[in-house]
């Protein structure tokens, strides 16, 4: 069922599992583990539809780069689903065997280990079963970019999609205008007690569940834990260690312009590096489109971006401006945008600030830099692209200043991919989840999300963190089961 927390608040005095969260990651798991048999608690701090009264909460500050944090997303039930672009794109083997240059490690699992919840993950996103990820257009021959390779979701609206399963799954209680204020943390059990419940006017009751899953996105996952004093207090989670560092984002530059050569197929071009380039440059991965100026206006990759950034024009009053500059184009003329992956780097963070939200909740700064191997990346796949581009007469690309001069301050746009907040690892030296996506430290505390990536490669994050998002619920029906067996 679904019920409106403003309203009523009869919630059972336990749940098997309480999600934090009904975005993508949320309600996957609640769906599957409701449907295993368990009860489940889904609490989404939006409502059915977007306000300004929830969408206020993301507020946060910004110390780094511009990450239009509190825009991109969305405080709704179905979470930023509602507005994503469905451009899907799976983790290759590579992503879990080369590790990021520095201190920290990479994936702590083998590919293999997500690789099969991958058939699950294109059912929840509308893919078709085993459709191949098909290539785009043909590379580079024998240079050091291959074809891209991905699919697009219609894209899947998850309130839509699983609003009659949200409904009607037995088992599962879903909550809406119900925010997660608070994480009880009983340091003598090393469990998760219970998590602390708050309407719009402020009205907290505390519910207890065996299981917790943060499932609020990568900044507000990252959040929860370090607003949480008990959690502090026993020592599980610190200010300024690794909950909330390695905050990464898929870089979008711009890296330049073209002009195509006469006669050449018009569509955009999509390359993606090869793993012999990015181990030999120790650089990250990433994906490059070369678009005519004509086609980046209304479809392509960006078009969501576009969009987005067209309605902040209008509400700051310089719609005029934008739309001459993103009009304007000479026959040939193309554009150079990028999703480039960023190395988690503890310097990149949120961070808890003294200010609260409307329902008493410390708001975050969120601090997002690029470390000097983050623009090698951009300036190695700039500069090889142009070079390869020119060797294959396909016309001439005109690289911006800041993409080889790495003293110049660069000029990007975010994604939205918010990833790594709270990392997975083998230890806790390493992360804050473990390879089951338990927070370390405690027993019962997991969290959901893109915030888990040790690292982010360069493929768009929601199916890959689907995949995560299954296996999570195979876990967790498997303990409550085992755990069930063994009562009995
Ligand atoms: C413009 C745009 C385009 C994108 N395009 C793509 C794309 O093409 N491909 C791709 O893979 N990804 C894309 N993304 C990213 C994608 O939207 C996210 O990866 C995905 O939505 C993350 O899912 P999630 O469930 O982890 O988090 P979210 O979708 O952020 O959901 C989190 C949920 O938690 C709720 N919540 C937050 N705080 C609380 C609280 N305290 N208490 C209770 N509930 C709370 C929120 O209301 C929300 O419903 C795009 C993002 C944007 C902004």
């Amino acid at each position: 069922m679904i019920a409106d927390y403003q309203q009523q608040k009869t919630l059972r005095g336990s749940y098997d599992v309480c999600i934090i969260g009904a975005g993508p990651a949320g309600i996957t798991l609640a769906l599957r583990l409701a449907t295993a048999g368990h009860s489940v608690l889904l609490a989404e701090g939006g409502g059915q539809e977007y306000s300004p009264r929830s969408q206020g909460l993301y507020a946060c500050s910004s110390s780094g780069l511009q990450l239009y944090a509190e825009e991109a997303r969305l405080r709704y039930l179905g979470g930023t689903s509602n507005h994503w672009a469905g451009r899907c794109r799976p983790f290759s083997p590579s992503d879990f065997t080369i590790a990021p240059p520095g201190d920290l490690p990479g994936w702590p699992i083998p590919y293999g280990e997500i690789e099969r919840y991958l058939p699950a993950a294109m059912d929840i996103v509308d893919l078709p079963a085993g459709a191949p990820f098909k290539a785009i257009n043909t590379g580079l021959d024998g240079g050091e970019f291959d074809p891209d390779r991905f699919l697009l979701s219609p894209p899947t609206r998850f309130a839509q999609k699983y609003a009659t399963a949200l409904e009607q799954t037995e088992g599962l209680d879903v909550f809406l205008n119900c925010n997660c204020v608070d994480l009880e943390f009983d340091s003598a059990a090393g469990r998760l007690a219970a998590v602390v419940l708050s309407d719009y006017e402020g009205n907290r009751q505390r519910q207890v569940a065996r299981y917790f899953i943060l499932a609020a996105g990568a900044i507000e996952n990252a959040r929860q834990l370090l607003n949480s004093q008990s959690l502090a207090d026993a020592g599980v989670i610190s200010q300024g260690g690794l909950v909330g560092g390695c905050f990464m984002e898929h870089l979008n530059v711009d890296m330049g312009t073209f002009i195509l050569k006469p006669g050449l197929d018009q569509e955009a071009r999509e390359y993606y590096t090869t793993d012999a380039f990015v181990e030999q440059y120790k650089i990250g991965k990433g994906n490059v489109r070369a678009a005519l100026l004509a086609e980046v206006q209304t479809y392509g990759r960006t078009a969501e971006v576009k969009h987005f950034l067209e309605n902040l024009a209008c509400d700051m009053g310089v719609a005029g401006k934008v739309e001459f500059v993103a009009r304007f184009s000479c026959p040939g003329d193309g554009v150079i945008s990028t999703m480039i992956e960023q190395f988690p780097s503890l310097q990149s963070r949120i961070s808890l600030l003294e200010q609260k939200d409307a329902l008493g909740v410390a708001k975050v700064n969120v601090n997002w830099v690029l470390t000097a191997e983050d623009r090698n990346t951009i300036k190695c796949i700039g500069t090889t692209l142009a070079t390869q581009w020119a060797d294959m007469q396909l016309g001439f690309v005109r690289l911006n200043d800041y993409v080889y001069d790495t003293s110049i301050p660069l000029k990007l746009s975010p994604h939205a991919h918010h990833m790594g907040t709270t990392r997975m690892a083998a230890s806790p030296q390493h992360g804050v989840v473990d390879t089951d996506c338990k927070v370390f430290g405690t027993d019962n505390l997991y969290a959901a999300g893109s915030s888990i990536f040790a690292t982010g490669g360069a493929s768009n994050p929601t199916m890959p963190l689907l995949q995560f998002a299954v296996r999570l619920a195979e876990h967790l029906d498997g303990r409550i089961s085992a755990a069930r067996s063994a009562a009995a």
